[in-house]
């Protein structure tokens, strides 16, 4: 199948059964829509406790509504939790619980050779949000 994402892993010469591991920074749907591929694929998805425990909440209660996508209830994912507040998960590739956005939100260090990169999904979209530690709340 022919997928956003299949597209795009083709481009860089991988296909989708060439994905181990995936890291969801928070399980908004424009974060983690595509996640729906890897059904049944015993692909590791980690997450961090708070934000799978309120996926599935709103998912449930229907409360932040359209925030998250009903199919991530499907037992067929491999879900692998992350419990700390901070985890070197991989060599060089560190994971920060930063709440806020949302409960469970994470953000991701990567450390490499000549250069480091922080991937802060929705912690810090605006200027003030880092210089004012503001944080960007869901509604
Ligand atoms: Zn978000």
């Amino acid at each position: 199948m022919k997928t956003g994402l299949g597209n795009i892993l083709s481009k860089m010469g991988y296909k989708l059964e060439d994905v181990s591991a995936i890291i969801i920074g928070h399980a908004h749907l424009d974060h983690a829509r595509g996640l729906e591929f890897f059904r049944g694929m015993n692909v590791l998805i980690y997450i961090h406790e708070e934000e799978l425990k309120y996926m599935f909440y709103a998912v449930a209660t229907k409360e932040d509504f359209g925030a998250y996508l009903p199919h991530y209830i499907d037992p067929s994912f491999n879900w692998k939790v992350i419990r700390e507040e901070e985890i070197e998960l991989f060599d060089r590739i560190t994971l920060y619980h930063t709440p806020g956005h949302t409960p469970g939100m994470m953000g991701m260090l990567v450390e490499l050779k000549d250069r480091n990169f922080l991937f802060t999904t929705d912690l810090a979209i605006y200027r003030d949000n880092f210089e004012k530690e503001i944080h960007l709340v869901s509604d």
